[in-house]
């Protein structure tokens, strides 16, 4: 996966999410990275997430929607949002992965229930911005 989340000076957020799929993969699988609200969504009211891992279980849970829902429905911060959905709910459900996301005040959350996860963060004065990059 490569994937990254950004924010302007405006407060527009944007994701993207880019991947070669899983090993040995069926031909014409697709994979949550281009689904919106799997493996990535943004909206600037909550948050921007990109999403690598098992995108099965990301498609199933709706997992890059659920960061943004929880903040917006049940008011948690992008942090909490984002263990929640990343340690607990996929963790109990078999799905391995994790995400980086963003919110609207530049806050930054990179949780992965995986052993490693390659990511990092770039923040200029109002332009946050955060990447991540695995190989599978
Ligand atoms: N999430 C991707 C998929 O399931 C795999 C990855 O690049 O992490 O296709």
């Amino acid at each position: 996966t490569v994937g990254c989340v950004a924010l302007d000076a405006q407060g527009n957020i944007a994701a993207g999410t880019s991947t070669g799929g899983m090993t040995n993969k069926k031909w014409g699988r697709i994979g949550d990275s281009p689904v919106i609200g799997a493996g990535t969504y943004a909206d600037n009211n909550t948050c921007g997430v990109s999403s690598t891992g098992h995108g099965e279980y990301f498609i199933r849970y709706v997992v890059a929607y659920d960061i943004a829902a929880l903040m917006k429905y049940k008011g948690l911060s992008l942090e909490e949002a984002a263990k929640e959905v990343v340690m607990q709910k996929l963790v109990e459900k078999g799905g391995t992965g994790g995400v980086v996301a963003l919110d609207r005040q530049g806050n930054v959350a990179m949780p992965f229930n995986t052993a490693g996860m390659f990511r990092g963060y770039i923040k200029e004065k109002d332009k946050p911005m955060v990447f991540i990059y695995k190989d599978e």
